[in-house]
């Protein structure tokens, strides 16, 4: 179940994907006649695209590209990727107060039933 709050691409997310995402950044696409011409941020259509962000490809200028943990991501994704964080960073807290919660009633149970014989005792 935990495995499904992680990204599909959150294990591509390594130095070695900007690695082999950057070199491809001259695109062989812009020395075609297409209108798109180079490659140019997706926010920025003035800036040349300075590198790609690795979740969803997108071209960003040096203003856009954010790095994080290494890696280039674009607001969206640095977003998404923060939401994603915090969502299991709050599992891991939900877990840890689980089991803490588990332990205290293990303990009360354990309690009780030494008074409930303590008390058995004294009766008998
Ligand atoms: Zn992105
Ligand atoms: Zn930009």
């Amino acid at each position: 179940m935990l495995a499904d709050t992680v990204p599909k691409d959150f294990v591509e997310s390594t130095p070695e994907s900007i690695a082999r995402a950057l070199p491809a950044l001259p695109d062989p696409v812009r020395m075609t006649a297409s209108s798109a011409g180079p490659r140019r941020c997706a926010h920025h259509p003035e800036r040349p695209a300075h590198a790609l962000c690795v979740s969803c490809r997108t071209p960003l200028c040096r203003g856009c590209a954010t790095p994080w943990e290494g890696i280039f991501l674009c607001a969206a994704c640095l977003a998404a990727r923060r939401a994603a964080a915090v969502r299991r960073g709050s599992v891991a807290g939900w877990i840890g107060l689980a089991a803490g919660l588990a332990a205290a009633a293990l303990a009360a149970t354990w309690m009780t039933a030494w008074v409930a014989a303590l008390f058995a005792g004294l009766a008998g």
